[in-house]
């Protein structure tokens, strides 16, 4: 008889790991998907270019419809709301949320991919017309549609991670005068606070008003219920509306209430291969679970697309009865307000000193092509290594066109545990449309081993 795979959570991990099973060993399987919104397999990473213009249809940041899904041979339930697992008796329970229809479903591998949910700061307003998420398909749209139904000319955007400044850039776009409230030192707090600062000044350069030391009080409206101002410890921004981009939590309410392992960092705990922690048929990925970060060896939770989609192939192939793992993360991540583009991997030097490792960094300016060539542009690296024994545990770029995916070779290295020593021999490409002679990676590492031999 057909195994019974049940899949909570239709996105990345939850749509890739029943793909995935399905590929391997769909004959031998029943897989089940319940999705509780409208759309599945979408991508959230797209949204912001998505209000920005750059992509035209929503339908195009849409991997794989419902409908292919189902002529692919998975069952997938869509608008289907699990509320309740049954791990003694490895059943769920659901509800239609358009009927309130429910309806139980048994399995003999349930996999657990409910992604995150948006962190909503219980402030008086935030729940006024006119304050927007942008989590998830429809949040984009009902923005989209505000902005094209009502004439805006200022927006604030209250938090200054990656989806904030990507959404910085978006409503720029739209003409908007854009205020980015944050209340750390510096925006991009996945960067060292030096490295934030140059994103403070180039988005400055942008023409984006940014307010760092600054914690949002509330959200003003006026007769109509609408947003109109955003109240703070620094004052009132009068505003057309506001988007939210404060960070996500590990969606685990489902997971917790059947009594599932949590880590320190809130997401459910797994080992390598996915399955979750004491269970023999659960399996867990995507933005709901902790990993392991390889260069701290902390569990930490880095919800990204990258790794959700990982994750799904992992367990998809482990449901499957094939053998695969996910070893970790080294924290690799790139993101971009308007022409400037901000990458890091590895630790912050935060991280660094949490962890009890004793470093030292460099921070290199440089550019993108050869000095004489048109449209060379500036980039500054910094790079962290262990003071003993040189090797590498982070880096960070920020800088113009052509200079975040050059992270791509601090994460390998990361990968690999080289040394800065070992870094500077590395056969980086070089032509001067592409690099200066010496790669600025190079370059860099060089100043680390010069700093190490000196410090030690
Ligand atoms: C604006 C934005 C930009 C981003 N940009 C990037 C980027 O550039 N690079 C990158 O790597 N990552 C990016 N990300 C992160 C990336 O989108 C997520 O890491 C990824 O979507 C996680 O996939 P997931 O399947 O774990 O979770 P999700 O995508 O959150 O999917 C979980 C799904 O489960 C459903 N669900 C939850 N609970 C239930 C339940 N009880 N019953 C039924 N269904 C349920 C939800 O409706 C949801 O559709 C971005 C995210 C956002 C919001």
């Amino acid at each position: 008889m057909a195994e019974r795979v049940v899949v909570v959570g239709g996105d990345a991990a939850g749509m890739s790991a029943a793909s995935q099973a399905l590929r391997l060993r769909g004959d031998d399987l029943r897989i089940v998907a319940f999705e509780r919104g409208r759309h599945v397999s979408y991508s959230a990473c797209g949204i912001p270019y998505w209000v920005a213009g750059d992509v035209d249809d929503d339908a195009r940041l849409v991997a794989r419809s419902a409908e292919e899904h189902r002529k692919a041979g998975i069952d997938l339930r869509m608008r289907t709301e699990v509320e309740g697992l049954d791990l003694d008796a490895g059943r769920v329970t659901a509800r239609d949320l358009d009927s309130g229809r429910v309806v139980t479903e048994a399995y003999d591998h349930l996999v657990i991919a409910t992604g995150a949910v948006p962190i909503r700061p219980r402030l008086p307003g935030v729940d006024a017309a006119g304050v927007f998420g942008v989590q998830t398909l429809d949040d984009g749209a009902a923005l989209l549609d505000d902005l094209r139904r009502r004439p805006a000319k200022r927006a604030v955007v209250v938090g200054g991670g990656y989806i904030g400044v990507e959404m910085a850039e978006a409503l720029v776009r739209h003409g908007l005068e854009v205020t980015v409230v944050d209340r750390a030192p510096q925006p991009m707090t996945t960067l060292d606070p030096d490295m934030g600062a140059k994103v403070h000044e180039a988005m400055e350069g942008l023409g984006i008003d940014v307010r760092t030391e600054t914690a949002v009080e509330g959200f003003e409206t006026g007769g109509d219920g609408r947003v109109r101002a955003v109240a703070t410890a620094a004052g009132t921004f009068e505003t057309d509306l506001v988007v939210l981009g404060i960070g996500v939590a590990p969606n685990t309410a489902l997971a917790r209430d059947a009594g599932l392992p949590l880590g320190d960092s809130g997401g459910i705990r797994t080992d390598m291969q996915l399955r979750v922690v004491g269970q023999e048929r659960v399996w867990s990925g995507g933005d709901c679970v902790e990993v392991r970060h390889l260069v701290s060896g902390q569990h930490v939770h880095v919800p990204l697309g990258t790794h959700a989609n990982k994750h799904g192939r992992v367990i998809g192939h482990n449901v499957a009865g094939e053998y695969a793992t996910f070893p970790g993360v080294v924290g690799t991540a790139v993101s971009k307000v308007c022409d400037l583009e901000i990458a890091r991997t590895g630790l912050l030097e935060k991280d660094a000193r949490a962890a009890g490792f004793s470093y030292v960094t460099v921070t290199v300016d440089a550019t993108t092509k050869a000095g004489y060539f048109p449209g060379t542009a500036e980039l500054s690296v910094k790079l962290m290594a262990e003071r003993r024994t040189g090797r590498l545990l982070g880096a960070q770029i920020v800088g113009r066109e052509g200079s975040a995916k050059r992270i791509d070779v601090a994460a390998v290295a990361l990968w690999n545990q080289m040394t800065v020593t070992d870094m500077t021999s590395l056969d980086l490409a070089y032509a001067p449309p592409f690099s200066p002679v010496w790669d600025p990676i190079l370059v860099a590492s060089r100043k680390a081993l010069a700093k190490i031999r000196e410090a030690n």
